[in-house]
């Protein structure tokens, strides 16, 4: 377990090391029955908000976001009273990688232990940590472990020093080995320094760690220990998990990886139980459920997210459920990471040609579906982007002020193109804007044990065109509709869920307006028969109803 030190941090417990080792042992049992069934509590309900510093407040006049600058805006995040709708509500959020790095995005890291100088110290970290705690947010952090900067010194003494303890920390081969990645690229680097290779999955820069080295295993989990115990975070996202440890030529998901999420996710759990960890598994529902039972808390589902995409853009609802169907089948509730957009991907305003109804239709299923659902920085209000990854990384659009809001002084990304247009300030009065939306969805999400936990139960329609489901937890009873079309629906009637409800009458009251709609009637064997919700739907009109058992 000695393996060479880059710093010394704080001594990992020895009666942690029993409990990692204990959790290790017993993490073993079928899909069936998860070693891990449960998410922290703190999850259920909470809709987590993704943020690249960079891009979110500059405070200091340097055109760089920063972390005083996201302090200054965590009200707008969560204002920490529940009586209050003016903030966005989100129970989490997950930053972007903040440790110190050559890079803008932060996904190389030269050094696991130090805030970028660009965003503050580690004191404001903690600061930041405090502030969001008392506001009821909690923080996860970018954890990157596939790779490492260039810079960063272990890399550079295992370049410079063939005998350092570092070499071991990366994969070198005296000769290229004359293979070609799955997607024809060249992940074998030549060194700068002498005649030798190094393996660097995404590019030179980001030499790979040596994760079968119970050296860097120890690092890993010492750099976990500081950012839960020293900086106080409430768990991490994992970065590029596939791609952690190597088996010969087969790169991707392989039972290394899997093994070392195993101990990894034990060691996170055994420094703080309450902490949750989300890992990017960037492929189809089939390789993300490898996984499970026993790694990580939970993972993005991909697969949702395009499936809600491609729905909405092309108006029909054949296939929008199964991807989140397979997961609630398989997985414990919360066990699954959903959301529309991140950081790498085409903004949702732009992948739906700026058609605002869509996006409010796309926030409005992303929020009434089960699983955690993430929400990137800038989506609430629509902002656009497209690549290259900084055209989807540019700074937050807060008002019509020179500098959006954001800065004072040239911000360190030019704006959209559309950023007198669409800002926090324009949307933040007018009850129709899609912020607004959003706050209320969030807001519903956190209060409401349906919407939150609720089993979802898919329902039948009349029309290609129209989706509809129920979210149900005990008494607690949701029907969402919603119309893909681009044209008006009329007369769409919903069946199905046999055996799931009980029978009688259910008074419908629409969430978003408060009105009264047409009462639910089920039938002796649990069966909603040909319920129509509305006479007519507008495009990509969507409701929201509660339903109440009528006594
Ligand atoms: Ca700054």
């Amino acid at each position: 377990m000695a393996g060479p030190r880059l710093r010394s941090s704080r001594a990992g417990g020895l009666s942690a090391m029993i409990v990692t080792t204990l959790l290790a042992c017993t993490a073993s049992a079928p899909a069936s029955a998860p070693s891990h069934a449960a998410v922290p509590e703190w999850i259920d309900g909470a809709v987590c908000y993704e943020v690249f510093v960079r891009s979110f407040q500059d405070s200091d006049g340097d055109g760089i976001g920063d972390l005083q600058g996201l302090i200054s805006r965590l009200d707008y995040i969560n204002d920490g009273s529940a009586r209050t709708q003016r903030d966005l509500g989100a129970g989490c959020i997950w930053l972007m990688p903040v440790a110190r790095s050559p890079s803008y995005h932060g996904y190389d890291v030269a050094d696991y232990y130090a805030v970028d100088p660009d965003y503050g110290t580690n004191e404001d970290f903690r600061l930041l940590v405090s502030e969001a705690h008392r506001r009821g947010i909690r923080v996860l952090v970018d954890m990157v472990l596939n790779h490492i900067s260039s810079d960063h010194p272990a890399f550079q003494a295992a370049l410079h020093d063939t005998t350092t303890p570092f070499r071991s920390w990366f994969r070198f081969l005296p000769e290229h080995p004359g293979v070609r990645n799955p997607w024809g690229g060249d992940n074998w680097h030549r060194s700068p320094v002498r005649d030798e290779y190094y393996y660097g999955f995404f590019w030179h820069g980001m030499p790979d760690l040596n994760l079968e080295n119970p050296a860097v295993r120890e690092e890993a989990k010492r750099i976990a220990t500081y950012w839960l115990e020293d900086m106080g975070v409430d768990g991490f996202r994992l970065d590029a998990i596939k791609y952690l440890i190597e088996d010969g030529h087969d790169i991707q998901d392989t039972p290394g990886t899997h093994e070392f999420l195993r101990e990894y996710a034990a060691h996170v759990r055994s420094v703080s139980p309450d902490a949750f960890t989300v890992g990017e598994v960037w492929d189809s529902t089939a390789v993300v459920m490898q996984y499970y039972p026993d790694q990580l808390d939970a993972y993005f589902a991909f697969e949702v997210a395009d499936s809600i995409v491609a729905a909405v853009r092309s108006g029909s609802a054949r296939g929008l459920l199964d991807p989140v169907l397979r997961l609630q089948q398989a997985l414990p509730r919360n066990r699954f990471a959903t959301f529309v957009r991140n950081h790498d991907q085409t903004r949702t305003m732009t992948a739906l040609d700026g058609d605002v109804r869509s996006a409010k239709l796309t926030a409005a299923i992303l929020l009434t579906l089960p699983g955690v659902p993430f929400i990137y920085y800038g989506e609430e209000i629509g902002m656009t982007g497209d690549k290259p990854d900084e055209r989807i990384r540019t700074p937050m659009q807060w008002s019509a002020q020179p500098g959006a809001g954001f800065t004072r002084v040239s911000p360190w990304q030019p704006l959209q193109t559309d950023s007198l247009r669409t800002h926090v300030a324009a949307q933040d009065g007018d009850p129709g804007s899609l912020l607004n939306l959003n706050r209320r969805l969030i807001h519903l999400r956190a209060s409401n044990r349906a919407l939150a936990l609720g089993e979802l139960i898919p329902l039948r329609t009349t029309s290609d065109a129209m989706t509809a489901w129920l979210r149900r937890d005990g008494e607690g009873l949701m029907l969402f509709v919603g119309n893909l079309a681009d044209t008006v629906t009329a007369g769409t009637a919903l069946d199905g869920a046999h055996r799931a409800l009980r029978a009688g009458t259910y008074d419908a009251r629409d969430l978003l307006t408060g009105r009264a709609a047409a009462s639910v009637a089920v039938s002796e064997d649990g069966r909603i028969e040909r319920y129509v919700p509305f006479a007519e739907m507008s495009a990509k009109d969507f409701v929201l109803l509660e339903l109440a058992h009528r006594q």
